[in-house]
């Protein structure tokens, strides 16, 4: 097996004595180089939010590159436009993305200010985390993109450059790593270019400190930096443990109708789907499309059978063809209705 080496160049800098000049090797080279997104245009903390919100557990090229971002702002332009808008067009909106509960909370947040702050974002850290769905991250990304204001923020992309940046093999997702890396974020913070310095931190870790091999030979920061072996940097304790689960439901047709059921519990709730059947009541029905998609920790092994069912029982509901796209799904359902009335 080829076993990649990173090169790396020797740290002749003390990050704790200098971090001005930290500051201004990782400014120059944002200035110079750092990435022009629709949210970097912008102080609008709404438009901040969604992009932050969408970026949570989904990456920037689907994001961007699919016009996720783009046709949310279009369509929801402001606060006042979402905090008016039905959950079942928001979620018509945010299909595909997946992580549906962070529209609801992003549809919470955007009613909770328009409702106690009159639709104008608090910029005080208490206010802004007594607001649904946001935390100490969030906090930290809206009040230094959007207001300038100096505070730190600290996610995983931000972890993995302090463990080596400061070659620490502390777990990060340890009590004592989450709060060592809370700690430095707030010390080694731009007080005068907050905005600046946290957008600059976060490239670094996407462009050069990327998860697995660094690019260290070209990482503006690199005469900062402690690790020897970036590579095994950072430590985690916890192992994400993969749950297989298999998802069994019935394509019912009945004229120009399909038969839809509204999803149960709270991960995907106001979502439609194929209605769900046991395997004794699918037992002698075709397969007629098959495919795997992984959520969290679950591989979901779906299955669609042929029925001939001609009642909707509670929860589900006889839809009109031409009505189908209207209806809020999630993308492996989507994909499997398009598959099957192809
Ligand atoms: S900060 Fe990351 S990319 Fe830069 S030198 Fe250190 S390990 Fe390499």
């Amino acid at each position: 097996m080829l076993c990649l080496a990173v090169l790396k160049p020797i740290a002749t800098k003390n990050l704790t004595d200098d971090a001005s000049g930290f500051h201004s090797a990782l400014r120059s080279w944002f200035i110079q180089n750092g990435k022009d997104y629709p949210w970097r245009r912008t102080h609008d903390p709404y438009a901040i939010l969604v992009s932050e919100v969408m970026l949570q557990q989904t990456r920037l090229a689907v994001v961007l590159g699919k016009g996720y971002y783009e046709r949310f702002m279009e369509i929801f332009p402001d606060l006042e436009t979402l905090a008016s808008s039905s959950e079942d067009e928001l979620l018509r909106v945010w299909e595909g993305l997946g992580y549906y509960r962070r529209a609801r909370m992003l549809h919470a947040t955007a009613r909770a200010v328009v409702e106690q702050h009159a639709g104008v974002f608090p910029i005080e850290e208490k206010e802004l985390l007594a607001l649904p769905g946001i935390g100490r991250y969030t906090v930290g990304a809206l009040r230094s993109f959007a207001f300038d204001l100096p505070t730190p923020l600290v996610d995983g992309n931000v972890m993995r450059v302090f463990a080596r940046l400061f070659n620490d093999s502390t777990p990060v997702d340890s009590s004592e790593g989450i709060k060592k890396n809370w700690q430095r974020a707030e010390i080694l913070l731009d007080q005068k270019h907050p905005r600046l310095y946290n957008s600059a931190f976060m490239e670094l870790g996407q462009t050069f400190c990327k998860v697995g091999l660094p690019d260290c030979l070209s990482c503006p920061v690199a005469a900062f930096c402690q690790s020897s072996d970036p590579q095994s940097l950072p430590v985690k304790v916890g192992k994400v443990v993969i749950t297989q689960l298999e998802e069994l439901s019935i394509f019912a047709r009945q004229e120009s109708k399909v038969l839809l059921a509204m999803e149960q519990g709270t991960r995907r709730r106001g979502l439609w789907r194929l209605p769900e059947r046991t395997s004794e009541e699918i037992l002698s029905a075709d397969l007629l499309y098959e495919a795997t998609y992984a959520i969290t920790r679950y591989r979901v092994a779906m299955r669609v059978h042929v029925a001939n069912e001609k009642t909707a029982r509670l929860g589900e509901q006889w839809v009109e063809e031409t009505e189908l796209e209207s209806f809020p799904m999630s993308a492996p359902y989507r994909k499997a209705l398009r598959h099957l009335l192809a």
